[in-house]
């Protein structure tokens, strides 16, 4: 057979990543996806690529990583990069779209992967595990530390989660000078505040956050424009422009009865008091019951269980129409952690001298509603009973307005900002990005937004 002739044979099966042992992680905080640990192992799933279109333009063709990776990070030639040896040019793309590409490729959903060629006949390439292990190993390159001169500008950024951070990198790039003003009195949005760091070591997103702050970064924390100031006291200190990145930071309530009880907390606000050890509630031996299908709901079951509890999670549709990723559900059931679906939480029975417990009905699937999933009708004649010493409530968040003046600001009804194809807001001079319009999304979601709302500021300054 010619060389030319001859057919590549392709793996279906990915290199699998290490995992820390369930009964090991039950009991501590470390983190549970180790990824690829060694070299070998990451080129070995590089061999596994299709290298979709390479013969094309890719600005005409893309491969599908690229295109649906909300940055459009070109994926496919980080992996023919890495094939080549050329890791330092892998890098550069890398960190082309993520300012702390680190602490994202441990949290992304991975939509390259969903959408990855390979996975149509086996399994994709695990782009996020390839991706991660270079800028563990190799990162940043000096280069990242390196900005243009100041080019004599200054924007200010209201709030230093994702998108914030982003924004502020990719400016600093510019030679724009940018001052960052937090609510809270710590850095990092829900990456610090949320997000457990099983999922996420603080030693690697501190690192990450330090790194930033290096390239002259300015923060002020304690400051929120609905305690501090407003948005004419900031353009009346002479920044140029204001970005809005304050995200989705107030929980909803499913409103029912005996929701007012002590032992009913929202998700948010448990997994602030044990990422900031602050109040943590000691839940030994007790039973708890998270009600929802996304990250939060799953990620407060997690840490829940680690706390010594006996955890379970309500849900009112099926599992494939959980929020929550793919993996971080299957890890969730691996530590134990029973899923009960097609069940909708009625009222609670909280006082002390009574016994706790939730009264629930079954639910069925409709017709598919405005989130693309099947609406849950609930079925009136059934009723279950679930105990539950403490009750966490995980069913998504929204903007939080206050400071805002609402007459100027173009609002949507589910309570995040208009903006228009450029990121502005309808108010001159300020534009938004990130939860705020997203409503609760994605990390890599608000650092996509984050680098457009740069080059955007960029391109109105000059
Ligand atoms: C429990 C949990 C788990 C998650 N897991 C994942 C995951 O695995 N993968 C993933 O991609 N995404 C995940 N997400 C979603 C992700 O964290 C968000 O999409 C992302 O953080 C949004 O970034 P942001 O900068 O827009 O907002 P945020 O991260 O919310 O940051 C907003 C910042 O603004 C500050 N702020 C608020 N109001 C004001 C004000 N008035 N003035 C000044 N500052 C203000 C806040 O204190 C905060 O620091 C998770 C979210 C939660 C809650
Ligand atoms: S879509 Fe998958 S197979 Fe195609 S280039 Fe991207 S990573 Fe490779």
């Amino acid at each position: 057979m010619t060389e030319k002739n001859q057919k590549i044979v392709r793996s279906k099966v990915a290199i699998e990543r290490h995992y820390l042992p369930v009964e090991i992680r039950n009991k501590n905080f470390e983190e549970v996806n180790l990824g690829y640990l060694e070299l070998e192992e990451v080129i070995k799933e590089c061999e596994r690529c299709y290298q979709c279109f390479t013969e094309r333009d890719p600005e005409i063709k893309p491969p599908p990583c690229m295109k649906y990776c909300p940055t459009h990070c070109n994926s496919r030639e980080i992996i023919r990069n890495v094939l080549d040896g050329e890791i330092d040019e892998a890098l550069k793309i890398i960190y082309k779209h993520y300012p702390f590409p680190r602490s994202v490729e441990r949290v992304c959903p991975g939509y390259c992967q969903l959408h990855c060629t390979a996975g149509k006949n086996g399994d994709p390439i695990q782009i996020p595990m390839i991706k991660r292990f270079l800028v563990d190993n190799y990162g940043p390159l000096e280069d990242y530390f390196r900005c243009n001169p100041d080019i004599g500008k200054k924007i200010a950024i209201l709030g230093s989660g994702p998108l914030g951070l982003t924004v502020a990198f990719y400016l600093r790039k510019y030679g724009i000078n940018v001052t960052i003003f937090e609510k809270m009195d710590i850095i990092g949005g829900m990456l610090t505040t949320e997000i457990p760091e099983f999922r996420l070591p603080r030693s690697i997103l501190n690192t990450e956050i330090e790194n930033l702050k290096l390239c002259g970064i300015e923060i002020f924390t304690n400051k929120s424009i609905d305690k501090d100031f407003g948005i004419n006291q900031i353009f009346e200190s002479n920044y140029h422009a204001i970005v809005i990145g304050i995200g989705t930071q107030k929980a909803r309530w499913l409103k029912l009865p005996g929701e007012d009880s002590r032992i009913v907390v929202q998700a948010l606000k448990f997994l602030k008091s044990f990422n900031l050890r602050e109040n943590i509630p000691d839940l030994d031996n007790k039973k708890v019951v998270v009600i929802g299908g996304g990250s939060t709901a799953t990620d407060a079951a997690r840490v829940a269980k680690r706390l010594g509890a006996d955890v379970s999670i309500l849900y009112r549709r099926e599992k494939e129409h959980m929020p929550a990723g793919k993996a971080e559900i299957e890890d969730t059931e691996n530590e134990g952690i029973h899923i009960e679906f097609l069940i909708n939480p009625k009222e609670f029975y909280c006082l002390e001298d009574e016994s706790q417990r939730i009264v629930c009905q079954r639910t069925k699937l409709g017709d598919i509603d405005a989130s693309g999933r099947p609406t849950p009708i609930l079925i009136e004649d059934i009723e279950i009973v679930v105990e539950a010493d403490y009750i966490v409530e995980a069913i998504g968040q929204e903007t939080d307005l206050s400071g805002f003046d609402t007459n100027k600001f173009k609002i949507t009804k589910s309570n995040t900002f208009v903006i228009n194809e450029k990121f502005f807001t309808s108010v001159p001079k300020v534009l938004a990005g990130g939860d705020c319009v997203l409503g609760s999304k994605s990390v890599v979601d608000a650092v996509a937004h984050g680098k457009l709302i740069a080059d955007q500021i960029y391109e109105f300054l000059k």
